[in-house]
């Protein structure tokens, strides 16, 4: 009988409030996602305490003036990528499923998600380097989805709530 491939999928949340909707939203994913066969990888930033800033202090020895991509680059290459940033890409890199979880704020990703994609999407890991672009990036095949909140306000829709602009 033919078997199906082992598929993994990596859960990125980003919701500061465990009781939110959001997060009960990625909660669902990973038990539906179990059901159906992945094995699921539940990266919760919040609870991790992720730090979002990419700056100079996460290469102790970038040259001046900073170049973040051109340190990225060097870092994967050497080995000297931050350890919990390295970590988080050799997750990425295991998934064949990307979700991204999070309310939307401003039209966008929240500031810890948008951090995590500045820092863990390293030039050199992800693309560039070893990797091209586009059909020859690391990620190139695998799939990707957001599983995002709205905000929505009655006197705004006319009565039925949906995506609105911040609030
Ligand atoms: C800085 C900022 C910018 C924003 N920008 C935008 C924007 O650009 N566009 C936009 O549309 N919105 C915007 N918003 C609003 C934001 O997207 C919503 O507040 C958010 O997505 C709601 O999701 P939540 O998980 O926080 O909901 P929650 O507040 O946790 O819950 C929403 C509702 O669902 C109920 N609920 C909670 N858990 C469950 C459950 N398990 N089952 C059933 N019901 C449940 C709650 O009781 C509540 O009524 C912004 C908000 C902020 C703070």
């Amino acid at each position: 009988m033919p078997t199906t491939p082992a598929r993994s999928a990596l859960i990125v949340h980003a919701h500061a409030e465990p009781d939110s909707f959001s997060s009960a939203q990625a909660a669902t994913a990973v038990r539906a996602l179990g059901e159906a066969g992945y094995t699921v990888d539940h990266l919760d930033l919040y609870a991790e305490g992720w730090a979002p800033v990419l700056d100079r202090d996460e290469f102790p020895s970038a040259s001046v003036p900073f170049k973040p991509q051109a340190e990225q680059l060097r870092a994967v290459k050497d080995g000297t990528l931050d350890a919990v940033v390295r970590s988080h890409l050799d997750r990425l890199l295991t998934a064949d499923l990307l979700v991204l979880s999070f309310p939307l704020w401003w039209f966008s990703m929240p500031a810890v998600l948008k951090g995590w994609v500045d820092r863990v999407f390293a030039m050199g890991g992800v693309f560039g380097g070893d990797h091209g672009l586009f059909d020859e990036a690391a990620l190139t095949g695998r799939r990707a989805v957001l599983l995002l909140t709205t905000g929505g306000s009655t006197w705004l829709s006319g009565g039925v709530p949906g995506p609105s602009g911040p609030g």
